[in-house]
C-alpha cells in the first residue's frame, strides 16, 4: 500500500491541505493519507492553538467525504481524563517531533508499504532545522508541494548540509521548475508544481474574526463548525 502522511497544526484545516493531499494521491497513487494534527509543533511553541480536539474534529469533518483520507490521532495528547484545568495543560504541552511520528507509524506498516511525507514548501525550507532532519529524510520519501509566493528552486537548497546536491546536479533541476524528483544518497524529494491554492489557515483566522464567511476556503461542515463554536472570535 501506498500511504501519505500529512502533519499541520490544521487550525484550521482548509482547502489548501485538501488539495495537496488529492495532488499527492492521484500522483503516487496513495491508497491512503493520514490527517495528523500535532499538539505542540515545535517550531511553533508559543503560538496559542486552538486545542486538540477542535482541530482534530475540524480534520475528521473535512475529510469524512473521502475514503482514503483518515484523521490521525498519532500526536494526540494524553488525554487521560484530566481531574483539574491545570492538569489539562500539563497534557496538552507535549512536544512532538516528526521523526518519532514516522518512525512510530512505520513500526505499524507492512514491510511492502511505501510512505510518503507530504509537505508544503513553506514548511520544507525549515527541514534542516528539524529533530533528526537526514534521518527522518531517509525514513521515506518526500513530496513537497508548491505554495504561492514560494519557489521549488529553494528545495534543494534548504536540506541539511551534508544532503544538499553538488551545484552540477542542482542545474539541471532549476531548470525544470515543472514537477519533478530529486534522487539523492539517503533522500527521495518528489516535487508537485500543481497545488497551489492560495489559502492559510492564519488568513482564515483572521477572516472567521472579522466575521467573514469561509466557505471559500474550508469544507462547509469546518466552516459551520468553527461558527457554532465562535473558534476563532474576538475575545
Ligand atoms: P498557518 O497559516 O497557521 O501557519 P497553514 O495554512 O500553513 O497554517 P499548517 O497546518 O501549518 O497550515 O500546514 C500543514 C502542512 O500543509 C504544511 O506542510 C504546509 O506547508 C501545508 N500547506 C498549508 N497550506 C497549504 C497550501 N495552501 N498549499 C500547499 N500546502 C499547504
Amino acid at each position: 500500500m501506498n500511504i501519505g502522511i500529512l502533519g499541520g497544526t490544521f487550525d484550521p484545516i482548509h482547502n489548501g491541505h485538501l488539495a495537496l493531499a488529492r495532488a499527492a494521491s492521484a500522483r503516487f497513487s496513495l491508497n491512503r493519507v493520514l490527517f495528523v494534527p500535532s499538539n505542540i509543533p515545535p517550531h511553533k511553541p508559543k503560538l496559542s492553538l486552538t486545542p486538540f480536539i477542535h482541530r482534530y474534529s475540524m480534520v475528521a469533518l473535512a475529510t469524512q467525504g473521502e475514503k482514503r483520507f483518515q484523521p490521525s490521532l498519532l500526536e494526540a495528547p494524553d488525554f487521560t481524563v484530566p481531574r483539574t484545568s491545570s492538569s489539562l495543560k500539563r497534557q496538552e504541552a507535549t512536544v512532538n517531533y516528526s521523526i518519532d511520528t514516522v518512525r512510530k507509524l512505520k513500526a505499524s506498516l507492512k514491510k511492502s508499504d511505501r510512505l510518503f511525507f507530504l509537505i508544503g514548501i513553506d514548511a520544507f525550507i525549515d527541514i534542516a532545522k528539524w529533530r533528526e532532519a537526514t534521518a527522518l529524510l531517509s525514513e521515506c520519501a518526500f513530496v513537497v508541494a508548491s505554495r504561492p509566493g514560494y519557489s521549488l528552486r529553494e528545495v534543494a537548497e534548504s536540506l541539511p548540509e551534508g544532503l544538499r546536491p553538488a551545484s552540477p546536479v542542482i542545474l539541471p533541476f532549476h531548470k525544470q521548475p515543472a514537477a519533478g524528483d530529486l534522487v539523492l544518497p539517503g533522500v527521495t524529494l518528489h516535487l508537485l508544481e500543481d497545488v497551489n491554492y492560495r489559502v492559510s489557515a492564519t488568513a482564515i483566522r483572521a477572516a472567521a474574526a472579522a466575521g467573514k464567511p469561509l466557505a471559500r476556503w474550508v469544507d462547509p461542515h469546518v466552516a459551520d463548525y468553527i461558527r457554532k463554536l465562535s473558534l476563532f472570535s474576538r475575545k
